[in-house]
């Protein structure tokens, strides 16, 4: 056990980490944030704040002996200098989760060969045949790169034999991952945590809607059949298991037509649809993950509240600073800023949180305060 007092080192200085530092400052914990970019969300409340490449194997040498544990907020470290950040402290997750998880040729074959569902996919190389490929799989499909995707980041729809010539002109040189398209009912997504004692909890599935692929409103309970919500939840429990998940984990499905889950991604690490968890459940995905690193007990993921949770992106400054009074002056509502400086489009500056007795009465609230911002 890790007890309250020891310094938690988080690579990464985005908001799922400045998040992450303000759960563990409040249980007593001291908290490191590593990061190529000075002033960053995470380093703003965090005791110390190192700038330098996720490369400098020194810089991480010095920061990992600095710490009692090392977790990771940011997908996109490549696994050699988290191999070498092992060596010298506990790094949680283990290095070999994020490996599998931030490839999708990794990711996909790791669900086919643990028997969990998922959408057909095949895989190119670098130059391959990606007409074959597509071919292979049939349209329509999503080509996304093989590295480095997020929100929708690296792929394009291939709707029609028409659009293969696109999909050829961007991806020839790289390599990818061409699925199926699922012509889903909904998404759904739901948090994980688990010790290493084994210990497992569950977080309330949350229902997903994206606007251009950034995630727009989280609902929770999310309006699905009990047997997708049983489904969803076992799922993310043998995952977690399965690939040996010391941490908390999103895991993000497609709710097909016929009431089925395909399991679309892993993220070993807090996710963007369990924010809600600060607001409107017993503990917070946040401090889940701060527990399940440093072995404490879980706690409790119960939900006490319907739920909806807004992201806030740059667009809402394309008018001067949005009016954050309206939202302030709802009683229902909470505020969570991550203190970013640029408000650029499509950049995640924050979100909200919409409580009411029932999941439609929030939804329509959040609404209308994301449209009044
Ligand atoms: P991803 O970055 O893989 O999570 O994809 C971002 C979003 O694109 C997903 O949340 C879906 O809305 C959509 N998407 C991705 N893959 C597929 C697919 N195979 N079929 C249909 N929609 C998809």
């Amino acid at each position: 056990m890790i007890p309250p007092g020891k310094t938690i080192g988080i690579l990464g200085g985005g908001q799922l980490g400045r998040m992450l530092a303000q759960a563990a400052t409040q249980l007593g914990y001291r908290v490191h944030v590593y990061e190529p970019q000075a002033h960053s969300p995470a380093g703003a409340v965090a005791h110390r704040e190192v700038n330098a490449a996720y490369g400098d194997l020194a810089a991480l040498a010095a920061f990992a002996r600095e710490c009692d544990v090392v977790t990771y907020e940011f997908e996109n470290v490549p696994a050699a200098p988290l191999q070498a950040i092992a060596a010298l402290t506990r790094l949680l997750p283990d290095w070999r989760v994020l490996e599998t998880a931030q490839n999708r040729s990794r990711e996909k074959r790791w669900l086919r060969d643990h028997g969990l569902p998922h959408a057909q996919f095949a895989e190119v190389a670098a130059g391959g045949d990606l007409a074959a490929a597509i071919r292979q799989t049939g349209v329509p499909c999503v080509v996304k790169t093989a590295d480095f995707g997020y929100d929708g980041k690296g792929q394009l729809k291939v709707m029609a034999a028409a659009d293969v010539a696109a999909a050829l002109a961007r991806f020839h040189a790289q390599p990818a991952v061409i699925e199926q398209f699922i012509d889903f009912a909904c998404e759904v997504s739901v948090v994980v945590a688990r010790t290493a004692a084994g210990e497992t909890r569950v977080f309330p599935v949350a229902e997903n809607i994206h606007t251009n692929h950034i995630l727009d409103f989280s609902i929770v309970p999310a309006r699905v059949p009990a047997g997708v919500l049983a489904q969803a939840e076992a799922l993310a429990r043998r995952i977690a298991g399965e690939i040996g998940l010391v941490g908390v984990m999103g895991v993000e499905f497609f709710v097909t037509k016929s009431g089925g889950v395909l399991v679309n991604e892993l993220a070993p690490r807090t996710h963007n649809s369990g924010h809600y968890t600060i607001d409107a459940c017993m503990t917070s995905q946040f401090e889940q993950q701060v527990r399940a690193i440093c072995g404490l007990p879980l706690g409790d993921p119960a939900l006490l509240s319907p739920v909806v949770m807004v992201n806030v992106l740059g667009d809402a400054w394309a008018k001067g600073e949005p009016k954050w009074e309206t939202l302030l002056a709802d009683p229902a509502v909470r505020l969570h800023l991550y203190g970013k400086s640029e408000a650029r489009p499509g950049r995640k500056m924050g979100h909200f949180t919409v409580r009411a007795g029932d999941v439609e009465s929030a939804l329509a609230r959040a609404r209308a305060l994301k449209a009044q911002l």
